[in-house]
């Protein structure tokens, strides 16, 4: 089978990142969201990334064009109809998650692949809604995917190694690399990612330190690119918050509980960097 056509859901900030990645690697894609404004947000984001390619004599004008060209908004669920590829970037949540597989398995060919980008749902209990369980795997990219190289790629527990396999050859095309792991609550990425953030905010939480001091330790101290909680403003907060639910659930081990600010600043919208606050305030 040859990937064509990718249908990516959820145009969010992975949604529209990988949705760009695969444009720019030559595939035709749908770019789907709830409403039309969600798709027009994720479609800007990727045009003045493009834009910002070109000024930096990175890509061509003629070629942001043509990149721009191959994307195709939608907000009709029907277009999976067209995918080979249908790549699920929506908010982590099982619910929404197993809705949007469940109308994904009517509506995509027989032959189409279904991947969710979850960052820590079990892939082997989204196949399971499907009637294509050898059909559905894990492609975690990395935020902001048009920088990071990694694709997490895990095997649900029917994922065929043909449905694998593919899956490996189109991350190197899209220009990433992937490295395969089993299907484990957090996989590898977030499991020991997590854990960290989680643990920054309890000291946070305990008044060990202010959120710049925490920062700076790790990014002086262990040499990390960003601090702890400007990362997790970054991912933002709501997603945080439900990836260490997910942990604690899936181990039944309470050394995941989500520290309880946590969970008051995403109670009150406070999400990071997309909705303005965090940890950090941002205009
Ligand atoms: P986001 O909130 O920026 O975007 C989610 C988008 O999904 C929104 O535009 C929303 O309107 C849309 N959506 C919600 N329900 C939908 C539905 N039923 N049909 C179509 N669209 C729907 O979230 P995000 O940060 O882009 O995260 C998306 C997914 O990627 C999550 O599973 C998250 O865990 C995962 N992820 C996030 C990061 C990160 O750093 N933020 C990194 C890796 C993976």
């Amino acid at each position: 089978m040859n990937v064509k056509t990718i249908m990516v859901i959820g145009a969010g900030q992975m949604g529209s990142g990988i949705a760009q990645v695969c444009a720019m690697a030559n595939y035709k894609v749908y770019l789907h969201d709830l409403k039309e404004e969600f798709v027009q947000k994720g479609m800007e984001s990727i045009s003045r990334q493009l834009a910002r390619q070109v000024e930096k004599g990175k890509m061509a004008a003629d070629e942001r064009k043509a990149v721009l060209e191959r994307l195709h908004p939608s907000t009709d669920i029907q277009n999976a109809a067209d995918a080979d590829l249908v790549i699920e970037a929506v908010i982590e949540n099982m619910d929404v998650k197993t809705q949007v597989f469940k109308m994904l398995d009517e509506m995509a060919p027989e032959h189409a692949i279904l991947a969710s980008n979850t960052s820590s749902l079990p892939i082997t209990e989204i196949a399971a809604v499907t009637n294509r369980p050898e059909r559905v795997i894990g492609m975690h990219f990395m935020n902001p995917v048009p920088v990071m190289k990694l694709v997490e790629i895990i095997r649900g527990l029917q994922t065929s190694d043909g449905v694998y396999q593919l899956i490996e050859e189109v991350t190197k095309q899209v220009g990433k690399v992937p490295v395969e792991v089993n299907d484990f609550p957090g996989f590898i990425s977030n499991r020991i990612l997590m854990p960290m953030i989680n643990e920054a905010i309890f000291a946070l939480y305990e008044g060990v330190a202010e959120p710049e001091a925490i920062d700076e330790i790790m990014k002086l101290g262990m040499n990390h690119p960003m601090g702890p909680l400007t990362l997790a403003d970054f991912i933002g907060l709501d997603t945080c918050l439900y990836i260490m639910e997910t942990l604690q659930e899936g181990f039944g081990d309470d050394k995941y509980r989500p520290c309880p600010l946590l969970r008051k600043y995403v109670k009150a919208g406070w999400l990071g960097k997309k909705s303005g606050k965090g940890f950090y305030t941002y205009n």
